[in-house]
């Protein structure tokens, strides 16, 4: 019987190429391999999944709240206002309609989250507005179906086992570039293999994604998923389409992904951990975020949650 199993982009590569298959293709028979599971429930799984994203986007849409915090809320309303109408601020803005919608769709999903909202962590909570603001973004520039946005999460799933095989994807361990950072190489990749790339240029994708992500520190104010991930999900959704792209155009990253990766395990190994999520360094222990820390009554100052 073929094995579907892969730990690194090589072997994802190889058997890509042994089945003449895409990546999504070769991530779902890893799934059914793994999951001892046919192709339809996994396939009506991801549709419910599916669902779970955008109804959390348009929860968001639909009904801005701000967070208890007040840190978070009120940015899907300026997004919504914007695509609103677009027409009036196209030539105000630099960004196309796919980016802010894919900004939109990644903000409004980290605002669900922080009024309790359901979200599909993907790969973590922290993280998980990325893949969905490319997902949206890319479902109104491509018109895409409801099998190719489930496509992009296989593709997207098979950057995160490669990442949690050789690195983390948790921002305790390896700091934001192994949440957020490996949320855009996955959303990247998604993004490149949907618009019918090869396997080759999606890993191109992933790779030019992360790269520019590593060392990314993880200081959430208060400890709470609020500030500054919310943002950051933002910007990074724009920044995976950036990615892809410059793989689309043809553009090599000079370090393979596989080594990006384990340079990406390295930085977080040499992290203080006072920027993995301890809220004990950078925009956590700013005056502004002391502050909020505070007035929540979440931390005294420089105290550890962990140890709370
Ligand atoms: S700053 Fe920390 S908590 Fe926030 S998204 Fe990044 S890794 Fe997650």
């Amino acid at each position: 019987m073929n094995s579907f199993i892969f730990r690194n982009s090589e072997e994802l590569l190889k058997l890509c190429k042994e089945h003449d298959s895409p990546i999504w293709e070769i991530m779902l028979r890893y799934e059914m391999q793994i999951s001892s599971k046919k192709r339809e429930p996994i396939m009506s799984k991801l549709l419910e999944r599916l669902d779970v994203i955008f109804n959390g986007i348009n929860a968001s849409i639909e009904k801005p709240e701000v967070s208890p915090s007040k840190m978070a809320g009120e940015s899907t309303a300026f997004l919504v206002k914007h695509i609103n109408e677009f027409d009036k601020y196209a030539d105000s803005l630099l960004l196309n309609e796919a980016a802010i919608r894919a900004m939109l769709g990644a903000i409004a999903t980290g605002e669900n989250n922080a009024r309790m909202g359901v979200i599909l962590a993907f790969p973590t909570a922290g993280a998980a507005g990325v893949l969905p603001g490319v997902m949206y973004g890319a479902k109104y520039k491509f018109s895409l179906s409801k099998k190719e946005l489930i496509n992009m999460m296989l593709t997207a799933s098979a950057i995160g086992v490669i990442i949690a095989n050789t690195a983390t994807l948790s921002g305790a361990a390896g700091g934001c570039q192994a949440e957020v950072g490996s949320a855009s190489a996955m959303a990247a990749a998604a993004l490149t293999e949907v618009r019918g790339a090869s396997p080759e240029t999606t890993l191109q994708a992933a790779a030019l994604a992360l790269k520019n992500m590593i060392g990314l520190a993880c200081d959430p104010i208060g400890g709470l998923v609020e500030v500054p991930c919310i943002k950051r999900n933002g910007i990074a959704a724009v920044f995976s389409m950036s990615a892809s792209d410059m793989a689309f155009m043809g553009i090599k990253s000079f370090v393979p992904f596989d080594e990006v990766v384990r340079a990406m395990r390295e930085v977080g190994d040499m992290m203080s951990p006072r920027i993995k999520e301890t809220a004990l360094g950078g925009l956590a222990t700013t005056p502004t975020g002391q502050k909020v820390a505070k007035r929540m009554g979440l931390l005294k100052i420089g105290e550890n949650p962990c140890t709370k």
